[in-house]
């Protein structure tokens, strides 16, 4: 059975895309995408070897060998123009790890700027709504979930030549801050308690710095306002 954060991810994958998990390990999410008749192409590709081997072994349990094929690489490097890859999905990483994924893949040609993006990062999601606006992607859905007691948000990205967000949106996420759902709200009420404290903290100090405060203050009415 696959996991709620992955169910949730295959959800965003279109009917008969051609698809790339980078970061694949047991390749459960193209395998599961296949045993469901929902994709016909994919590349599982992985950056150890230990991962690889677990997302080969998978595939060919389940005989999908001529439809998914494990890839070692690097990042956006496990995809070839013969693919024809109209589906990345980077999940379960560090946000940080997921742009340098991105910008390199981008650097080094293996971007078409045609992709559906389908990003999970684990953390660090605002650093990637800033790469996708500046490198011209539209987020075009998000999702917010919670499984066994963690919280994830999932970005959907497609290109597109404007692209113009304010930096409230970027920060929250343009389509969760509209959508506010009770898990969105749970997030951020924990994150604005915790500013609440740390403000505290840094006004108490014996030299309270003016300009981490003004950031936090600046923080904690935005978030305030999106929790109204
Ligand atoms: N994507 C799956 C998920 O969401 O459950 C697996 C996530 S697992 C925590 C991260 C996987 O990414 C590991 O198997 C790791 O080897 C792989 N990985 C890390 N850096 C990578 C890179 N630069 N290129 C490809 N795979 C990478």
């Amino acid at each position: 059975m696959l996991s709620t954060r992955l169910a949730q991810i295959a959800s965003f994958v279109p009917e008969q895309a051609r698809l790339a998990d980078i970061g694949s390990d047991h390749a459960y999410l193209p395998v599961y995408l296949a045993s469901n008749g929902k994709i016909d192409y994919a590349i599982a590709g992985e950056i150890a070897q230990g991962p690889l081997q677990a997302a080969t072994s998978q595939i060919k349990k389940y005989g999908f060998t001529h439809k998914i094929i494990p890839r070692l690489a690097d990042g956006l490097a496990a995809i070839q123009v013969e693919d024809q890859i109209d589906t990345i999905i980077i999940a379960g990483m560090g946000g940080l790890l997921t742009k340098r994924i991105l910008t390199e893949g981008q650097s080094e040609g293996f971007l078409s700027n045609k992709e559906r993006l389908i990003l999970q990062p684990n953390n660090h999601e605002q650093l990637l709504r800033h790469w996708l606006a500046t490198n011209h992607y539209q987020i075009y859905d998000e999702k917010i979930i919670e499984d066994h007691g963690k919280i994830y948000e999932i970005i959907v990205a497609l290109p597109k030549k404007e692209i113009d967000y304010t930096l409230k949106e970027l920060y929250f996420g343009p389509v969760l801050m509209e959508k506010k759902s009770a898990v969105f709200q749970k997030k951020w009420q924990k994150i604005l308690q915790t500013k609440q404290k740390v403000l505290m903290n840094l006004k108490n100090a014996q030299y309270p710095p003016e300009d981490k405060i003004g950031k936090i203050k600046k923080e904690i009415i935005w978030i305030k306002e999106v929790l109204e």
